[in-house]
């Protein structure tokens, strides 16, 4: 008895022990999937930020002098200006190209099913009711009736 009792022991210890080398990988960051030129360029972006904030603080402190300010500003933000610039147009190239084509060819597949699939909805009720099929006079397109062998109105021979 004790000892089924301690081979039960045993073996929960040694599934708790192994577990975690069982379970499946741990899903990705999704900072890891992110470009990382793109993430350096966000902490760039930050850091510029950062750098105008502290200098609109150097000025209200009388750090900076009203001209070292707007100097130091017009620099910090044209720098700002290009990495949002590079930042957009990193973005923008974050879809691949194959991918937009591949939505389209899907999109477009669907489009082409769903108007090749109307006609059959159409139709089939009719043939299975077996709706005799209209014919028109070949030469004057009058309606005929379904055992004409001549047409009513011109007198064209029709089949
Ligand atoms: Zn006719």
């Amino acid at each position: 008895m004790w000892i089924i009792i301690a081979f039960f022991l045993f073996l929960l210890a040694g599934i708790i022990i192994l577990l975690p080398f069982f379970r499946p990988f741990a899903p990705v960051e999704p900072d890891d999937a992110v470009d990382p030129k793109l993430l350096a360029l966000y902490t760039r972006r930050d850091q510029l930020y950062q750098a105008i904030r502290e200098a609109k603080f150097d000025l209200d402190t009388g750090k900076l002098s009203p001209e070292d300010y707007e100097r130091q500003i017009t620099r910090l933000k044209r720098q700002a200006a290009s990495v949002l610039k590079a930042i957009d147009k990193r973005e923008a190239n974050l879809v691949p190209p194959e991918w937009n084509e591949q939505i389209e060819e899907q999109v477009r597949a669907e489009r082409r099913g769903r108007t090749a699939a109307r006609p059959v909805m159409v139709t089939a009720p009719a043939a299975a009711a077996g709706a005799p099929q209209v014919r028109y006079c070949p030469q004057c397109g009058a309606r005929l009736k379904p055992g004409d062998r001549f047409c009513p109105a011109c007198g064209a021979r029709v089949h």
